[in-house]
Protein backbone atom coordinates (compact mmCIF):
# COMPACT_ATOMS: atom_id res chain seq x y z
CA UNK A 1 0.00 0.00 0.00
CA UNK A 2 2.79 2.04 0.85
CA UNK A 3 4.84 1.78 -1.94
CA UNK A 4 2.10 2.36 -4.49
CA UNK A 5 1.84 5.43 -2.45
CA UNK A 6 5.11 6.54 -3.36
CA UNK A 7 5.32 5.52 -6.73
CA UNK A 8 2.16 7.64 -7.24
CA UNK A 9 4.11 10.74 -5.58
CA UNK A 10 6.75 9.85 -8.05
CA UNK A 11 4.64 9.76 -10.74
CA UNK A 12 2.89 13.22 -10.28
CA UNK A 13 6.20 14.59 -9.29
CA UNK A 14 7.49 13.82 -12.94
CA UNK A 15 4.43 15.14 -14.40
CA UNK A 16 4.74 18.19 -12.58
CA UNK A 17 8.50 18.20 -13.82
CA UNK A 18 7.66 17.85 -17.31
CA UNK A 19 4.78 20.00 -16.93
CA UNK A 20 7.40 22.65 -16.14
CA UNK A 21 9.50 21.89 -18.98
CA UNK A 22 6.78 22.34 -21.05
CA UNK A 23 6.77 26.14 -22.46
CA UNK A 24 3.98 28.54 -21.34
CA UNK A 25 3.20 29.69 -25.15
CA UNK A 26 1.46 32.61 -25.88
CA UNK A 27 4.02 35.44 -24.18
CA UNK A 28 5.80 37.07 -27.55
CA UNK A 29 5.92 40.49 -26.91
CA UNK A 30 3.31 41.80 -29.64
CA UNK A 31 6.45 43.45 -31.60
CA UNK A 32 8.34 40.19 -32.03
CA UNK A 33 5.02 38.42 -32.70
CA UNK A 34 3.63 40.67 -35.68
CA UNK A 35 7.07 40.89 -36.81
CA UNK A 36 6.59 36.05 -37.00
CA UNK A 37 3.04 36.64 -37.96
CA UNK A 38 3.78 39.38 -41.24
CA UNK A 39 6.52 36.69 -42.36
CA UNK A 40 3.78 33.35 -41.73
CA UNK A 41 0.92 35.26 -43.63
CA UNK A 42 3.58 36.26 -46.19
CA UNK A 43 4.82 32.47 -47.04
CA UNK A 44 1.13 31.40 -46.73
CA UNK A 45 0.35 33.66 -49.59
CA UNK A 46 3.69 32.28 -51.53
CA UNK A 47 2.34 29.00 -51.28
CA UNK A 48 -1.00 30.36 -52.64
CA UNK A 49 0.95 31.34 -56.06
CA UNK A 50 2.97 27.86 -56.10
CA UNK A 51 -0.51 25.90 -55.90
CA UNK A 52 -2.60 27.70 -58.20
CA UNK A 53 0.55 27.78 -60.75
CA UNK A 54 1.41 23.97 -60.69
CA UNK A 55 -1.57 23.64 -63.29
CA UNK A 56 -0.53 26.31 -66.09
CA UNK A 57 2.86 25.58 -65.67
CA UNK A 58 3.17 21.59 -65.64
CA UNK A 59 0.40 22.23 -68.87
CA UNK A 60 -3.10 20.66 -67.32
CA UNK A 61 -6.19 21.17 -69.45
CA UNK A 62 -7.78 24.65 -69.67
CA UNK A 63 -11.33 23.20 -69.12
CA UNK A 64 -13.71 25.77 -68.32
CA UNK A 65 -17.13 24.08 -66.48
CA UNK A 66 -18.44 24.49 -63.01
CA UNK A 67 -17.21 21.03 -62.50
CA UNK A 68 -13.53 21.52 -63.22
CA UNK A 69 -12.65 22.98 -60.37
CA UNK A 70 -13.13 19.20 -58.53
CA UNK A 71 -11.64 17.65 -61.65
CA UNK A 72 -7.86 16.67 -60.89
CA UNK A 73 -5.34 17.60 -63.98
CA UNK A 74 -7.29 20.79 -64.59
CA UNK A 75 -5.96 24.43 -64.31
CA UNK A 76 -8.74 25.42 -62.76
CA UNK A 77 -8.25 22.63 -59.77
CA UNK A 78 -5.14 23.81 -58.70
CA UNK A 79 -6.46 27.31 -58.91
CA UNK A 80 -8.89 26.54 -56.98
CA UNK A 81 -6.39 25.01 -54.51
CA UNK A 82 -4.41 28.03 -54.21
CA UNK A 83 -7.33 30.24 -53.45
CA UNK A 84 -8.02 28.30 -50.37
CA UNK A 85 -4.88 28.83 -49.14
CA UNK A 86 -5.17 32.45 -50.00
CA UNK A 87 -8.23 32.72 -48.01
CA UNK A 88 -6.60 31.49 -45.14
CA UNK A 89 -4.02 34.24 -45.58
CA UNK A 90 -6.19 36.73 -46.14
CA UNK A 91 -8.35 35.50 -42.70
CA UNK A 92 -5.23 35.61 -40.93
CA UNK A 93 -5.20 39.67 -41.41
CA UNK A 94 -8.58 39.65 -39.71
CA UNK A 95 -7.56 42.80 -36.80
CA UNK A 96 -10.47 41.95 -34.60
CA UNK A 97 -9.15 38.28 -33.97
CA UNK A 98 -7.38 37.34 -31.23
CA UNK A 99 -3.47 36.07 -31.70
CA UNK A 100 -4.53 32.57 -31.11
CA UNK A 101 -7.26 32.20 -33.75
CA UNK A 102 -5.21 35.08 -36.42
CA UNK A 103 -2.04 32.20 -35.55
CA UNK A 104 -4.67 28.75 -36.50
CA UNK A 105 -6.22 30.95 -39.68
CA UNK A 106 -2.72 30.85 -40.85
CA UNK A 107 -1.38 26.91 -39.59
CA UNK A 108 -4.35 25.97 -41.57
CA UNK A 109 -2.90 27.59 -44.19
CA UNK A 110 0.17 26.32 -44.32
CA UNK A 111 -0.82 22.70 -43.59
CA UNK A 112 -3.29 22.86 -46.17
CA UNK A 113 -0.55 23.74 -48.72
CA UNK A 114 1.24 20.66 -46.86
CA UNK A 115 -1.82 18.34 -47.36
CA UNK A 116 -2.31 19.97 -51.44
CA UNK A 117 1.09 19.25 -52.30
CA UNK A 118 1.02 15.79 -51.24
CA UNK A 119 -2.21 15.12 -52.98
CA UNK A 120 -1.19 17.24 -56.09
CA UNK A 121 2.05 14.92 -56.22
CA UNK A 122 -0.38 11.85 -56.16
CA UNK A 123 0.92 10.74 -52.37
CA UNK A 124 5.06 11.03 -52.80
CA UNK A 125 6.22 10.53 -49.93
CA UNK A 126 8.99 13.23 -50.34
CA UNK A 127 6.54 15.83 -50.31
CA UNK A 128 5.24 14.59 -46.81
CA UNK A 129 8.28 16.00 -45.77
CA UNK A 130 6.71 19.46 -46.20
CA UNK A 131 4.79 18.93 -43.15
CA UNK A 132 7.82 18.79 -41.19
CA UNK A 133 8.69 21.91 -42.51
CA UNK A 134 5.28 23.64 -42.03
CA UNK A 135 5.36 22.40 -38.16
CA UNK A 136 9.50 23.89 -38.06
CA UNK A 137 7.68 27.11 -39.02
CA UNK A 138 4.52 27.53 -36.90
CA UNK A 139 6.42 26.81 -33.87
CA UNK A 140 7.64 30.83 -34.58
CA UNK A 141 4.22 31.72 -32.90
CA UNK A 142 5.47 30.06 -29.72
CA UNK A 143 1.81 29.24 -29.15
CA UNK A 144 0.27 26.12 -28.43
CA UNK A 145 -3.15 25.93 -29.84
CA UNK A 146 -2.09 26.82 -33.38
CA UNK A 147 0.81 24.13 -32.94
CA UNK A 148 -1.54 21.62 -31.59
CA UNK A 149 -4.27 22.15 -34.05
CA UNK A 150 -1.54 21.78 -36.93
CA UNK A 151 -0.79 18.45 -35.44
CA UNK A 152 -4.45 17.34 -35.24
CA UNK A 153 -4.68 18.38 -38.55
CA UNK A 154 -1.75 16.09 -39.83
CA UNK A 155 -2.89 13.58 -37.86
CA UNK A 156 -6.57 13.36 -39.00
CA UNK A 157 -5.73 14.11 -42.83
CA UNK A 158 -3.61 11.59 -42.88
CA UNK A 159 -5.65 8.82 -40.51
CA UNK A 160 -8.99 9.64 -42.06
CA UNK A 161 -8.11 10.73 -45.78
CA UNK A 162 -5.78 7.81 -45.61
CA UNK A 163 -8.29 5.41 -45.02
CA UNK A 164 -11.05 6.54 -47.44
CA UNK A 165 -8.77 7.60 -49.92
CA UNK A 166 -5.51 6.05 -49.13
CA UNK A 167 -3.76 6.93 -53.05
CA UNK A 168 -4.52 10.50 -51.96
CA UNK A 169 -1.80 10.80 -49.32
CA UNK A 170 0.74 7.41 -49.92
CA UNK A 171 1.92 6.27 -53.09
CA UNK A 172 3.12 2.63 -52.48
CA UNK A 173 0.81 -0.67 -51.84
CA UNK A 174 2.66 -1.32 -48.01
CA UNK A 175 0.91 1.94 -47.03
CA UNK A 176 -2.33 1.40 -48.96
CA UNK A 177 -3.01 -2.16 -47.23
CA UNK A 178 -1.71 -0.97 -43.99
CA UNK A 179 -2.64 3.33 -44.04
CA UNK A 180 -3.47 2.98 -39.93
CA UNK A 181 0.11 1.78 -39.45
CA UNK A 182 1.39 4.10 -41.97
CA UNK A 183 -0.29 6.77 -40.42
CA UNK A 184 1.30 6.11 -37.06
CA UNK A 185 4.75 5.84 -38.54
CA UNK A 186 4.09 9.43 -40.04
CA UNK A 187 2.56 10.72 -36.45
CA UNK A 188 6.00 8.87 -34.91
CA UNK A 189 7.64 11.27 -36.96
CA UNK A 190 5.91 14.53 -36.62
CA UNK A 191 5.32 14.02 -33.35
CA UNK A 192 9.73 14.12 -32.43
CA UNK A 193 9.75 16.83 -35.25
CA UNK A 194 7.45 18.89 -32.63
CA UNK A 195 9.31 18.10 -29.25
CA UNK A 196 12.88 19.66 -31.27
CA UNK A 197 10.78 22.81 -32.28
CA UNK A 198 9.38 22.41 -28.59
CA UNK A 199 12.56 22.13 -27.11
CA UNK A 200 14.03 25.23 -29.01
CA UNK A 201 10.59 27.65 -28.00
CA UNK A 202 10.76 26.41 -24.21
CA UNK A 203 14.94 27.73 -24.39
CA UNK A 204 13.63 31.15 -26.33
CA UNK A 205 10.87 31.47 -24.05
CA UNK A 206 13.15 31.39 -21.09
CA UNK A 207 15.77 33.66 -22.36
CA UNK A 208 12.69 36.22 -23.35
CA UNK A 209 11.44 35.60 -19.54
CA UNK A 210 15.36 36.99 -18.18
CA UNK A 211 14.75 39.69 -20.18
CA UNK A 212 11.71 40.53 -19.17
CA UNK A 213 11.70 40.20 -15.55
CA UNK A 214 15.07 42.41 -15.83
CA UNK A 215 13.07 45.20 -17.61
CA UNK A 216 10.07 44.60 -15.34
CA UNK A 217 11.71 44.84 -12.11
CA UNK A 218 14.18 48.13 -13.28
CA UNK A 219 13.62 51.49 -11.63
CA UNK A 220 14.54 53.26 -14.52
CA UNK A 221 11.72 53.79 -17.48
CA UNK A 222 13.15 51.33 -20.24
CA UNK A 223 11.33 51.70 -23.66
CA UNK A 224 11.79 50.64 -27.21
CA UNK A 225 11.16 52.79 -30.68
CA UNK A 226 10.96 51.11 -34.12
CA UNK A 227 11.99 53.13 -37.17
CA UNK A 228 8.43 54.34 -37.51
CA UNK A 229 8.98 55.78 -34.37
CA UNK A 230 6.39 53.75 -32.53
CA UNK A 231 7.28 52.13 -29.17
CA UNK A 232 7.49 48.48 -29.60
CA UNK A 233 8.12 47.48 -26.01
CA UNK A 234 7.49 49.27 -22.45
CA UNK A 235 8.31 48.16 -19.12
CA UNK A 236 6.09 48.77 -15.99
CA UNK A 237 8.36 51.63 -14.50
CA UNK A 238 8.12 53.25 -17.50
CA UNK A 239 3.97 52.82 -18.06
CA UNK A 240 3.69 54.01 -14.42
CA UNK A 241 5.39 57.32 -14.93
CA UNK A 242 4.15 58.14 -18.12
CA UNK A 243 0.92 57.37 -16.69
CA UNK A 244 -0.66 54.77 -18.58
CA UNK A 245 -0.16 50.66 -19.07
CA UNK A 246 2.12 48.84 -21.03
CA UNK A 247 -0.91 47.32 -23.05
CA UNK A 248 -2.14 50.79 -23.88
CA UNK A 249 1.39 52.57 -25.19
CA UNK A 250 2.73 49.37 -27.21
CA UNK A 251 2.35 50.25 -30.65
CA UNK A 252 1.47 54.06 -30.38
CA UNK A 253 3.95 56.37 -31.82
CA UNK A 254 6.01 58.01 -29.34
CA UNK A 255 4.67 61.32 -29.78
CA UNK A 256 1.12 60.15 -28.59
CA UNK A 257 2.47 58.77 -25.70
CA UNK A 258 4.49 61.47 -23.97
CA UNK A 259 5.87 65.21 -25.57
CA UNK A 260 9.39 65.94 -24.80
CA UNK A 261 10.31 69.26 -24.27
CA UNK A 262 13.79 71.53 -23.52
CA UNK A 263 14.22 71.80 -19.55
CA UNK A 264 13.06 75.43 -20.43
CA UNK A 265 9.64 73.96 -20.94
CA UNK A 266 9.88 75.25 -25.17
CA UNK A 267 9.73 72.89 -28.07
CA UNK A 268 13.20 71.99 -29.61
CA UNK A 269 14.43 74.07 -32.24
CA UNK A 270 13.66 71.46 -35.15
CA UNK A 271 10.34 70.71 -33.11
CA UNK A 272 11.26 67.06 -32.95
CA UNK A 273 12.46 65.26 -29.62
CA UNK A 274 16.22 64.63 -29.60
CA UNK A 275 15.15 61.18 -28.53
CA UNK A 276 14.86 60.60 -32.27
CA UNK A 277 18.02 60.97 -33.29
CA UNK A 278 18.89 58.25 -32.40
CA UNK A 279 16.59 56.92 -35.01
CA UNK A 280 18.10 59.12 -37.88
CA UNK A 281 21.58 58.81 -37.43
CA UNK A 282 22.18 56.19 -34.86
CA UNK A 283 23.75 58.33 -32.75
CA UNK A 284 23.14 58.54 -28.25
CA UNK A 285 21.90 61.21 -27.11
CA UNK A 286 21.29 62.09 -23.52
CA UNK A 287 20.32 64.98 -21.02
CA UNK A 288 19.48 66.13 -17.75
CA UNK A 289 16.50 68.09 -16.38
CA UNK A 290 14.44 67.99 -19.82
CA UNK A 291 10.70 67.60 -19.36
CA UNK A 292 8.07 64.72 -20.28
CA UNK A 293 4.25 65.92 -20.81
CA UNK A 294 2.37 63.21 -20.11
CA UNK A 295 -1.09 62.97 -21.98
CA UNK A 296 -3.16 64.30 -19.22
CA UNK A 297 -0.97 67.27 -19.44
CA UNK A 298 1.09 66.31 -16.43
CA UNK A 299 4.70 66.79 -16.72
CA UNK A 300 7.92 65.86 -15.07
CA UNK A 301 11.18 66.45 -15.23
CA UNK A 302 13.89 63.47 -16.75
CA UNK A 303 17.36 62.13 -17.32
CA UNK A 304 17.09 59.94 -20.08
CA UNK A 305 19.47 58.14 -22.68
CA UNK A 306 18.85 56.89 -26.31
CA UNK A 307 20.85 54.49 -28.19
CA UNK A 308 20.51 53.40 -31.15
CA UNK A 309 20.12 49.48 -32.03
CA UNK A 310 21.87 47.87 -34.64
CA UNK A 311 21.32 44.24 -36.15
CA UNK A 312 24.12 43.34 -38.01
CA UNK A 313 25.07 46.98 -38.69
CA UNK A 314 21.52 47.74 -39.69
CA UNK A 315 20.00 50.55 -37.75
CA UNK A 316 16.46 49.27 -36.73
CA UNK A 317 15.06 51.31 -33.65
CA UNK A 318 16.71 52.54 -30.40
CA UNK A 319 16.34 51.94 -26.92
CA UNK A 320 15.14 54.57 -24.19
CA UNK A 321 16.28 54.79 -20.88
CA UNK A 322 14.93 57.83 -18.30
CA UNK A 323 14.69 58.99 -14.64
CA UNK A 324 11.63 60.75 -12.88
CA UNK A 325 14.46 63.63 -11.46
CA UNK A 326 11.46 66.16 -10.13
CA UNK A 327 11.55 64.92 -6.89
CA UNK A 328 15.65 65.46 -7.19
CA UNK A 329 15.18 68.57 -9.05
CA UNK A 330 13.25 69.97 -5.64
CA UNK A 331 15.59 68.44 -3.43
CA UNK A 332 18.63 70.57 -5.02
CA UNK A 333 16.54 73.50 -4.94
CA UNK A 334 15.39 73.18 -1.63
CA UNK A 335 19.35 72.85 -0.77
CA UNK A 336 20.75 75.59 -2.02
CA UNK A 337 17.96 77.69 -0.80
CA UNK A 338 18.79 76.76 2.39
CA UNK A 339 22.55 76.67 1.74
CA UNK A 340 21.50 80.77 0.67
CA UNK A 341 19.64 81.11 3.72
CA UNK A 342 22.42 79.85 5.91
CA UNK A 343 25.38 82.03 4.26
CA UNK A 344 22.99 84.55 4.38
CA UNK A 345 22.56 84.46 8.16
CA UNK A 346 26.18 83.60 8.41
CA UNK A 347 26.95 87.15 6.87
CA UNK A 348 24.61 88.60 9.48
CA UNK A 349 26.02 86.99 12.34
CA UNK A 350 29.02 87.56 11.53
CA UNK A 351 28.45 91.33 11.09
CA UNK A 352 26.51 91.23 14.83
CA UNK A 353 29.72 89.63 16.02
CA UNK A 354 32.01 92.45 14.59
CA UNK A 355 29.42 95.42 15.20
CA UNK A 356 29.18 93.94 19.05
CA UNK A 357 32.92 93.72 19.65
CA UNK A 358 33.84 96.81 18.19
CA UNK A 359 31.08 98.64 20.21
CA UNK A 360 32.35 96.65 23.11
CA UNK A 361 36.20 97.82 23.09
CA UNK A 362 35.41 101.24 23.85
CA UNK A 363 33.29 100.88 27.52
CA UNK A 364 35.92 97.65 27.79
CA UNK A 365 38.99 100.20 27.45
CA UNK A 366 37.55 103.07 29.85
CA UNK A 367 37.40 99.77 32.76
CA UNK A 368 40.60 98.55 32.04
CA UNK A 369 42.77 101.58 31.87
CA UNK A 370 40.29 102.87 35.26
CA UNK A 371 40.90 99.64 37.11
CA UNK A 372 44.44 99.55 36.11
CA UNK A 373 44.83 102.89 37.39
CA UNK A 374 43.34 101.61 40.86
CA UNK A 375 45.86 98.65 40.96
CA UNK A 376 49.10 101.39 40.38
CA UNK A 377 47.32 104.00 42.36
CA UNK A 378 45.67 101.92 45.45
CA UNK A 379 48.27 98.96 45.62
CA UNK A 380 48.92 98.30 49.41
CA UNK A 381 47.17 101.00 50.42
CA UNK A 382 43.64 98.99 50.88
CA UNK A 383 43.07 96.11 52.93
CA UNK A 384 44.77 92.84 50.84
CA UNK A 385 41.24 91.47 50.11
CA UNK A 386 41.13 95.02 47.95
CA UNK A 387 44.32 94.23 46.15
CA UNK A 388 43.23 90.60 45.39
CA UNK A 389 39.61 92.01 44.59
CA UNK A 390 41.39 94.35 42.09
CA UNK A 391 43.76 92.35 40.77
CA UNK A 392 40.82 89.62 39.45
CA UNK A 393 39.61 92.58 37.71
CA UNK A 394 42.60 93.76 35.80
CA UNK A 395 42.88 90.16 34.71
CA UNK A 396 39.45 89.71 34.05
CA UNK A 397 39.13 92.43 31.74
CA UNK A 398 42.82 91.96 30.26
CA UNK A 399 40.90 88.52 29.27
CA UNK A 400 38.40 90.02 27.65
CA UNK A 401 39.85 92.50 26.02
CA UNK A 402 42.25 90.00 24.62
CA UNK A 403 38.95 88.37 23.63
CA UNK A 404 37.38 90.66 21.73
CA UNK A 405 40.61 91.63 19.56
CA UNK A 406 40.37 87.91 18.97
CA UNK A 407 36.27 87.96 18.04
CA UNK A 408 37.03 91.01 15.72
CA UNK A 409 40.04 89.39 13.76
CA UNK A 410 38.14 86.66 13.36
CA UNK A 411 35.28 88.36 12.02
CA UNK A 412 37.41 90.54 9.45
CA UNK A 413 38.86 88.12 7.63
CA UNK A 414 35.97 87.30 5.33
CA UNK A 415 34.50 90.61 5.13
CA UNK A 416 37.35 92.54 3.22
CA UNK A 417 37.07 92.01 -0.60
CA UNK A 418 40.68 93.48 -1.95
CA UNK A 419 42.34 91.21 -4.47
CA UNK A 420 45.75 89.32 -3.31
CA UNK A 421 48.43 90.82 -4.46
CA UNK A 422 52.35 89.32 -4.72
CA UNK A 423 53.32 89.36 -1.22
CA UNK A 424 57.16 88.92 -0.01
CA UNK A 425 56.57 87.07 2.57
CA UNK A 426 60.25 87.55 4.25
CA UNK A 427 59.24 91.09 4.65
CA UNK A 428 55.84 90.11 6.11
CA UNK A 429 57.72 87.60 8.66
CA UNK A 430 60.43 90.50 9.23
CA UNK A 431 56.79 92.19 10.71
CA UNK A 432 55.66 89.68 12.44
CA UNK A 433 58.97 89.50 14.26
CA UNK A 434 59.03 92.16 15.30
CA UNK A 435 55.47 92.36 17.02
CA UNK A 436 56.19 89.64 18.60
CA UNK A 437 59.57 90.61 19.94
CA UNK A 438 58.87 90.82 23.58
CA UNK A 439 57.23 87.51 24.02
CA UNK A 440 60.54 85.83 22.23
CA UNK A 441 62.54 87.80 24.40
CA UNK A 442 60.64 86.51 27.34
CA UNK A 443 60.86 83.29 26.30
CA UNK A 444 64.68 83.25 25.47
CA UNK A 445 62.90 81.64 22.20
CA UNK A 446 65.18 80.90 18.88
CA UNK A 447 63.26 81.44 15.50
CA UNK A 448 64.93 80.76 12.22
CA UNK A 449 63.64 80.54 9.05
CA UNK A 450 64.58 79.72 5.68
CA UNK A 451 63.81 81.98 2.67
CA UNK A 452 60.61 82.54 1.74
CA UNK A 453 58.74 82.73 -1.42
CA UNK A 454 56.37 85.74 -3.18
CA UNK A 455 53.31 84.80 -3.10
CA UNK A 456 49.90 86.20 -4.07
CA UNK A 457 48.44 86.99 -0.46
CA UNK A 458 46.58 89.40 1.65
CA UNK A 459 49.42 90.98 3.36
CA UNK A 460 47.90 91.68 6.64
CA UNK A 461 46.27 88.31 6.67
CA UNK A 462 49.35 86.60 6.04
CA UNK A 463 51.00 87.99 8.95
CA UNK A 464 48.41 87.45 10.79
CA UNK A 465 48.84 83.93 10.20
CA UNK A 466 52.21 83.49 10.96
CA UNK A 467 51.91 85.79 13.64
CA UNK A 468 49.09 83.08 15.42
CA UNK A 469 51.29 80.17 15.16
CA UNK A 470 54.54 81.52 16.31
CA UNK A 471 52.94 83.05 18.82
CA UNK A 472 51.48 79.56 19.73
CA UNK A 473 55.04 78.16 19.05
CA UNK A 474 55.89 80.76 22.02
CA UNK A 475 53.22 79.96 24.07
CA UNK A 476 52.60 76.21 24.25
CA UNK A 477 56.16 75.44 25.52
CA UNK A 478 57.59 73.08 27.85
CA UNK A 479 60.20 73.94 30.64
CA UNK A 480 63.26 74.67 27.50
CA UNK A 481 62.99 77.55 25.90
CA UNK A 482 61.21 77.81 22.43
CA UNK A 483 62.86 76.60 19.19
CA UNK A 484 60.69 77.90 16.03
CA UNK A 485 61.86 77.21 12.82
CA UNK A 486 59.44 78.91 9.40
CA UNK A 487 60.24 77.41 6.44
CA UNK A 488 58.76 76.87 2.58
CA UNK A 489 58.80 74.49 -0.16
CA UNK A 490 56.96 74.09 -3.73
CA UNK A 491 54.41 70.87 -4.68
CA UNK A 492 53.27 70.83 -8.23
CA UNK A 493 50.48 73.57 -7.49
CA UNK A 494 50.89 74.80 -4.45
CA UNK A 495 53.53 76.41 -1.71
CA UNK A 496 53.57 74.67 1.68
CA UNK A 497 54.92 76.75 4.12
CA UNK A 498 55.51 74.87 7.93
CA UNK A 499 56.04 76.34 11.42
CA UNK A 500 57.52 73.62 13.33
CA UNK A 501 58.74 74.17 17.09
CA UNK A 502 59.84 71.79 20.24
CA UNK A 503 56.76 72.72 22.53
CA UNK A 504 54.77 70.32 24.30
CA UNK A 505 52.85 69.12 20.95
CA UNK A 506 49.22 67.93 20.23
CA UNK A 507 47.46 64.94 20.75
CA UNK A 508 47.25 63.78 16.91
CA UNK A 509 43.52 63.15 17.73
CA UNK A 510 42.35 66.88 18.37
CA UNK A 511 44.87 67.44 15.09
CA UNK A 512 41.42 68.45 13.19
CA UNK A 513 39.58 69.57 16.29
CA UNK A 514 41.60 72.62 17.26
CA UNK A 515 40.83 74.66 14.27
CA UNK A 516 37.17 75.00 14.94
CA UNK A 517 36.19 77.99 17.03
CA UNK A 518 36.40 78.06 20.83
CA UNK A 519 38.78 75.10 21.17
CA UNK A 520 41.10 74.83 23.64
CA UNK A 521 43.00 71.96 24.63
CA UNK A 522 44.41 73.47 28.17
CA UNK A 523 41.51 74.97 29.74
CA UNK A 524 43.21 75.61 33.49
CA UNK A 525 44.53 78.56 33.00
CA UNK A 526 48.16 77.23 32.52
CA UNK A 527 48.33 78.53 29.19
CA UNK A 528 45.52 81.31 28.74
CA UNK A 529 43.93 81.82 25.44
CA UNK A 530 40.65 82.21 23.85
CA UNK A 531 40.63 79.26 21.25
CA UNK A 532 39.87 81.37 18.16
CA UNK A 533 43.77 81.97 17.06
CA UNK A 534 43.69 78.47 14.67
CA UNK A 535 40.31 79.28 13.64
CA UNK A 536 41.51 82.57 11.87
CA UNK A 537 44.27 80.88 10.74
CA UNK A 538 41.77 78.21 8.76
CA UNK A 539 39.37 80.95 7.72
CA UNK A 540 42.28 82.89 5.95
CA UNK A 541 43.83 80.15 4.61
CA UNK A 542 41.17 78.97 2.81
CA UNK A 543 40.07 82.47 1.70
CA UNK A 544 43.17 82.12 -0.26
CA UNK A 545 42.13 79.15 -1.48
CA UNK A 546 44.50 77.25 0.69
CA UNK A 547 44.51 74.39 3.35
CA UNK A 548 45.89 73.87 6.86
CA UNK A 549 46.83 71.06 8.82
CA UNK A 550 48.91 70.20 11.85
CA UNK A 551 51.27 66.89 12.41
CA UNK A 552 53.03 66.55 15.88
CA UNK A 553 54.16 64.49 18.32
CA UNK A 554 52.75 64.78 21.97
CA UNK A 555 56.16 66.05 24.16
CA UNK A 556 58.55 66.27 20.91
CA UNK A 557 56.32 69.61 19.34
CA UNK A 558 54.38 70.19 16.43
CA UNK A 559 54.34 71.30 13.12
CA UNK A 560 51.61 73.48 11.69
CA UNK A 561 51.37 73.73 7.65
CA UNK A 562 49.71 75.68 5.47
CA UNK A 563 49.40 75.55 1.81
CA UNK A 564 48.85 78.60 -0.58
CA UNK A 565 47.60 77.27 -4.92
CA UNK A 566 50.07 79.35 -6.23
P1 LIG B 1 44.49 79.57 21.92
O1 LIG B 1 45.93 79.63 21.56
O2 LIG B 1 43.87 80.89 22.10
O3 LIG B 1 44.18 78.57 22.99
P2 LIG B 1 44.26 78.49 19.28
O4 LIG B 1 43.09 78.41 18.39
O5 LIG B 1 45.43 79.25 18.81
O6 LIG B 1 43.74 78.99 20.65
O7 LIG B 1 44.71 77.04 19.60
C1 LIG B 1 43.77 76.09 19.97
C2 LIG B 1 44.40 75.01 20.83
O8 LIG B 1 45.32 74.24 20.06
C3 LIG B 1 45.20 75.55 21.94
O9 LIG B 1 44.41 75.82 23.08
C4 LIG B 1 46.23 74.48 22.20
O10 LIG B 1 45.71 73.53 23.08
C5 LIG B 1 46.43 73.85 20.84
N1 LIG B 1 47.65 74.38 20.19
C6 LIG B 1 47.72 75.35 19.26
N2 LIG B 1 49.00 75.55 18.85
C7 LIG B 1 49.76 74.66 19.53
C8 LIG B 1 51.17 74.35 19.56
N3 LIG B 1 52.03 75.00 18.78
N4 LIG B 1 51.59 73.37 20.39
C9 LIG B 1 50.71 72.72 21.18
N5 LIG B 1 49.37 72.96 21.20
C10 LIG B 1 48.91 73.93 20.40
Amino acid sequence: MEKSTTRNHGLSEMIRGLWTFLPQGGSLPADVWNKRHRFLVGLTWFHALVIALVGPVIGYTWELSLSAPFHDGTVLHTVAEGLIVAAFAVLGNWKGASRAVRASLVGFGLVSSSAILVHLSGGYIELHFHFFVMLAFLALYQDWVPYLLAIVYVAIHHGVVGVLWPREVYNHVAAFNAPWTWAGIHAFFVLWASVGSIIAWRFNEAAMAQTKLILDSAGDGIYGLNREEEITFVNPAAARMLGSSVKEIVGKPMSQVVAHMTTDGSLFPDGSSPILRALKDGTTCHATDEVFWRGDRTSFLVDYVSNPIFERDRLTGAVVAFRDVTGRKRTEQELAKKAEELARSNAELQQFAYVASHDLQEPLRMVSSYTQLLAKRYQGKLDSDADEFIGYAVDGVTRMQGLITDLLAYSRVGTRQNEFEPTDCSVVLREVMANLKVAVEESGAVVTHDPLPTVKADGNQLAQLLQNLIGNGLKFRDHRPPVIHVSARRSEREWIFSVRDNGIGIDPQYAERIFEIFQRLHTKGEYPGTGIGLAICKKIVERHGGRIWVESEPGKGATFYFAFPG
